[in-house]
């Protein structure tokens, strides 16, 4: 079954969405405020079908076919006739507030409602419309055309059809949808976190050089890369966001960002972003 799928705000997470749900098959309308940045998110969905290409994984007249299905636009009201909507505009509570609020006015009454969010609560998003049955959280994994993981949160509200249909179109779209209840940092995040800052804790404390608290963890834990070099490859400002979204909102200690990680963020060490994190880029 295809469907028009609408995705609001054309970044890193909304290009990778439009990419894998047009690839799906499916009808994609990108929305964002302004043409240049619909115009940078089709280049990047350009270079990674491109990628593909190469690598002979895709056909040159299927790429063109994908890249066709999609439509971009800066008008919210273009998305009147999706059946589903997913929102990955900036983390920002009031301008995700405004979007769904507007969704909920421009779109049909049976549309879904989901968001990319990966802090924010499902629940606050559909009390913002009138179908907060139809909001959902769909927690797509960087880069999205190539993670597995659709993390599915529920609002207090969201109905098990809402949760089948989601379901149901993550698996159209080559992703495996788990599902979790709206609580701050979801389980991705909430389990992640701690064990980055315990690492950062770890650098903090110096029972470790870097190299050996990311390689005792690779090695030992099997995990592809260890816990400084994710962090500085998230973005050492998002992880400070995330680890004070924890503490605040669940109010319990064991949360306390280590004071080492606001130090780097506040010398502007960012990680791969700004070319210095734990490591040097
Ligand atoms: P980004 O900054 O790359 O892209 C955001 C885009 O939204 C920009 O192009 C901006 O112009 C656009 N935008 C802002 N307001 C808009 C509006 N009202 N209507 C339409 N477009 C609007 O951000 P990103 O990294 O793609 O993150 C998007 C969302 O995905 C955030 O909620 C973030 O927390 C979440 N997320 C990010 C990652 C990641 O690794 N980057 C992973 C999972 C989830």
């Amino acid at each position: 079954m295809s469907e028009i799928i609408g995705v609001v705000g054309a970044g890193t997470m909304g290009n990778g969405i439009a990419q894998v749900a047009a690839r799906a098959g499916h009808e994609v309308v990108l929305r964002d405020v302004k043409d240049e940045f619909l115009e940078r998110g089709m280049s990047a969905i350009d270079r990674s079908l491109q990628r593909d290409v190469d690598k002979e994984r895709l056909k040159e007249e299927e790429k063109r076919a994908v890249v066709g299905r999609i439509r971009t636009t800066t008008e919210l009201s273009d998305l009147a006739r999706a059946a589903f909507v997913i929102e990955a505009i900036t983390e920002s509570l009031e301008a995700k507030r405004e979007v769904f609020r507007a969704l909920d006015e421009a779109c049909g009454p049976e549309a879904i409602l989901a968001s990319n969010t990966s802090s924010i609560s499902i629940t606050k998003l559909g009390a913002a419309t009138r179908r907060p049955d139809k909001v959902i959280g769909m927690h797509f994994m960087n880069p999205v055309p190539v993670m597995k993981l659709v993390e599915v949160i529920r609002g207090i509200a969201t109905s098990d059809e809402t949760w089948a249909r989601t379901r149901e179109l993550t698996g159209r779209m080559g992703k495996t949808a788990l599902e979790c209840n709206d609580s701050p940092g979801f389980v991705s995040n909430r389990v992640l976190m701690p064990m980055i800052n315990e690492a950062v804790f770890a650098l903090y404390e110096g029972v470790a050089t870097r190299e050996s608290i990311d390689g005792i963890m690779r090695l030992g834990m099997n995990h592809p890369m260890g816990p400084l070099t994710l962090a500085d490859f998230i973005g050492l400002d998002v992880c400070l966001a995330i680890l004070n979204v924890l503490h605040t909102e669940l109010g319990d200690p064991k949360y306390r960002p280590c004071p080492l990680l606001k130090k780097y963020v506040d010398a502007g060490w960012l990680g791969r972003k700004s070319g210095r994190g734990f490591y040097e880029y």
